[in-house]
């Protein structure tokens, strides 16, 4: 398993990508984060100065950054059609409260 981080202490920071000498690791995964990378991912809970929780799912259903990314594009375009639709309502509203 390679999560990142081996036994020569180097690890890469999961949100940047860059190298990392300390900060805090992901209790769920084992992903390292600088301390400033972990703090700009909303949904990850500190639970010290070393731990953190990247993987806590939120109340949203977000799983991960990867797999939100992957998944944008279908929810935008469901979005697009959810706004189309409410459109669609408000259209209808405009003409008969004109009524
Ligand atoms: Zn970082
Ligand atoms: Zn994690």
């Amino acid at each position: 398993m390679s999560d990142g981080a081996d036994a020569s202490g180097q690890a890469l920071c999961k949100k940047c990508k860059k190298q990392t000498n300390s900060g805090p690791k992901c209790i769920t995964c084992g992903a390292n984060y600088h301390t400033i990378c972990a703090k700009l991912i909303k949904k990850a809970k500190f639970i010290n100065d070393n731990e953190v929780n990247c993987c806590a799912v939120s109340d949203t259903g977000e799983i991960s950054d990867c797999e939100s990314l992957a998944q944008s594009e279908d929810t935008f375009s469901s979005l697009r059609n959810e706004i189309k639709y409410l459109k669609t309502i408000i259209d209808h509203k405009d003409v008969s409260s004109r009524n």
